[in-house]
């Protein structure tokens, strides 16, 4: 099969009956600005884990927006807490303090 340098994402439908929310709500609390995330994408276009690899900050988030938790602890490991996705996020969402946030309640398994 010829190599395009991307591929097609397994179509993923979410239970959303199975979700917690109280995760999405104690990390809201702790980094308000989240609330205002629109997915745009410009936090992954800049970041500079992701140029060596296939690290999404955007998909991190996402997912653990919709409680999808497993194997995000191993990816967030990824990133280098170098701010450039928090400089540039045009909804001003406080990415650096996020993604601590994240690593903390995956670590303590909440
Ligand atoms: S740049 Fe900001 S608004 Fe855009 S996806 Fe990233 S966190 Fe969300
Ligand atoms: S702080 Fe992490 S996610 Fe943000 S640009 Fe740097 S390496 Fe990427």
């Amino acid at each position: 099969m010829a190599d395009f340098g991307f591929n097609i994402s397994k179509p993923q439908s979410i239970d959303t009956n199975d979700m917690d929310v109280n995760r999405l709500q104690a990390l809201e609390e702790k980094v308000p600005s989240f609330r205002r995330c629109i997915s745009c994408g410009a936090c992954t276009a800049t970041c500079s884990a992701g140029q060596f690899g296939s690290f999404n900050i955007r998909r991190i988030h996402n997912l653990y927006r919709w409680d999808q938790r497993k194997g995000l602890e191993k990816e967030m490991q990824k990133c280098m807490l170098c701010g450039k996705c928090t400089l540039v996020c045009p909804r001003g969402v406080n990415l650096r303090s996020l993604i601590i946030h994240i690593r903390k309640a995956l670590a303590d398994k909440k």
